[in-house]
């Protein structure tokens, strides 16, 4: 009689085993199958875009809740003109219709002042001097700076390097 448990318990042991690794087994595969369907999303470019906008956000909510952020004048300033630009760079026909109306002329020193605007966009690597996500970098980054009002918020926060674009009208 007690062989007879003994081996039971050993037929349960090996039969939960089995399914401990059946599971086990299954759940690797469900992680694989979801990585593979990130990485195919990942492959449509505006996914990607979108994706890239999305990473910025954490660091974004961070400065905007601290000291640098809502509390502070300098911070309020930069976060409204965050949001405009993000508004505005949803039509590049308008913000390229505005940077003409505004005179815009020049080029971009990549100076990476406007990488580093608020706070220092997770994209931006220091020690290569260069945007990790160039090829797909946003909108709002493309149609940098839209108004005068950018090259202001931009010296707000590097005023000694002066920006390579310059607008021939003031905003208002
Ligand atoms: S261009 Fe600058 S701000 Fe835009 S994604 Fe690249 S590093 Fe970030």
């Amino acid at each position: 009689m007690s062989k007879n448990n003994s081996l039971d318990s050993q037929n349960n042991n090996s039969k939960s085993k089995t399914e401990s690794s059946q599971n086990s087994n299954r759940w690797h595969l469900g992680c694989t199958s979801l990585q593979r369907m990130g990485k195919n999303l990942l492959e449509i470019r505006w996914i990607r875009r979108t994706w890239h906008v999305w990473e910025r956000t954490p660091p974004f909510l961070k400065i905007v809740f601290s000291k640098d952020g809502l509390l502070s004048f300098k911070g309020r300033t930069l976060i409204r003109g965050k949001f405009r630009r993000a508004f505005l760079s949803l039509f590049p026909s308008v913000a390229h219709k505005l940077q003409k109306h505004y005179g815009i002329s020049g080029e971009c020193q990549h100076c990476s002042t406007s990488c580093k605007i608020l706070f220092q966009c997770p994209h931006w690597d220091d020690a290569s001097s260069r945007c990790g996500v160039y090829e797909d970098r946003p909108n709002i980054c493309r149609t940098f700076p839209i108004t005068p009002q950018d090259i202001k918020d931009r010296n707000l926060v590097s005023p000694d390097k002066p920006c390579g674009f310059i607008f021939k009208k003031k905003s208002k």
